[in-house]
């Protein structure tokens, strides 16, 4: 096993199911529609950070950390599942969080992932108006040193090569459960936003060489910026589980159209994939995330993109908790 020589901290109840999406493919007509649900990854509502947190709490221990701190927004479901991931290890937690979202409402601020980190024991640092997360990373580093921690800064996301190892591990998961399913996956579609995720996809479906392309479907419209951030963790994540050959051009691919006014902001799309999904396969996706990604990937049906007899896997990267901060729009 490639990954096997990485430290890694068991957090996630794995293999997630892959699980055919029968009634919605009925609906939609087109390809074959399968799930893999990875927002039953198990830590504290599940999620694709957890993944990522089995490696990157791995390297904190190694490296001999106290603590952890890491950054998000409001509502980030990467730095719950850290909060819940360093709670599991036993280490201390610092979440440097930011108003990244023009949502005022006091559910927004308070309920959802917000209230989980609190019951998960981390201490919750808001940015004061016009300071950045990495001005107050800077300014919490040297006070955590000071009281004698040894603290370990996991990126946005998780998202650099040591959490896309991850999503590398993934996407082997995926292929095992392919082939022991007796179906080949033509491609994988989701949400892609701090990168980690499809940067550990494209490593892995190279290290396996699996023919099957990664398509992450842009839910900030960053999708320029998001693509050179994805190719660069994943040549580093590539290197690193020891894929020999040059990562091709054509691996890299984000699908925008489908963020509306931006990260975080609703809109119609997700509004109706979230109501699909759950009304025609009793599952329930994310406003942020996989709602509008699953928007993606229902548009993209109906425009006749994809092929009859193609496969098409959608990976449900979790999120579900933040419905609760966007109860209004339901
Ligand atoms: C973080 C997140 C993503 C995006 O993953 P990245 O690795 O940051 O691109 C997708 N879905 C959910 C629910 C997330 O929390």
């Amino acid at each position: 096993m490639p990954l096997s020589k990485f430290p890694r901290f068991p957090l996630a109840h794995l293999p997630t199911p892959l699980e055919p999406l029968d009634r919605l493919r009925r609906h939609l007509g087109g390809p074959r529609l399968y799930i893999k649900r990875d927002d039953c990854t198990g830590l504290a509502l599940g999620g694709n950070k957890t993944r990522k947190a089995e490696f990157l709490i791995g390297a904190a221990r190694a490296a001999g950390a106290t603590a952890v701190i890491t950054e998000g927004g409001l509502q980030s479901n990467h730095v719950r599942q850290t909060a819940a991931a360093a709670a599991k290890a036993g280490l201390t937690c610092h979440l440097v969080l930011n108003r990244n979202v023009p949502i005022e409402t006091a559910i927004y601020q308070e309920n959802g992932n917000m209230l989980l980190d609190r019951v998960l024991g981390a201490s919750v640092h808001v940015c004061v108006p016009g300071q950045s997360r990495a001005d107050a990373i800077a300014r919490l580093l040297p006070a955590l040193k000071k009281d004698g921690a040894v603290p370990y800064v996991i990126p946005t996301g998780g998202s650099n090569e040591i959490g896309a190892l991850g999503y590398a591990a993934a996407a082997l998961e995926l292929q095992r459960q392919a082939k022991e399913a007796g179906i080949a996956i033509d491609r994988v579609l989701f949400a892609t936003a701090s990168g980690g995720t499809q940067a550990g996809l494209v490593a892995g479906m190279a290290l396996a060489e699996a023919g099957t392309q990664v398509l992450g479907i842009d839910v900030e419209n960053e999708a320029d910026s998001l693509l050179v951030e994805v190719r660069r963790i994943a040549e580093a994540c590539a290197a690193s589980v020891g894929v020999k050959r040059a990562l091709r051009d054509d691996a890299f691919e984000i699908r925008s159209g489908y963020a509306g006014g931006g990260y975080g902001i609703p809109t119609p799309g997700m509004i109706e994939a979230v109501g699909l999904l759950a009304r025609l396969e009793g599952i329930v996706l994310d406003p942020v995330y996989s709602g509008k990604a699953m928007a993606g990937l229902i548009d993209l049906v109906r425009a006749g993109q994809f092929g009859a007899d193609e496969t098409i896997a959608f990976i449900h990267t979790g999120g579900a908790p933040s419905m609760f901060a966007y109860a209004d729009c339901f």
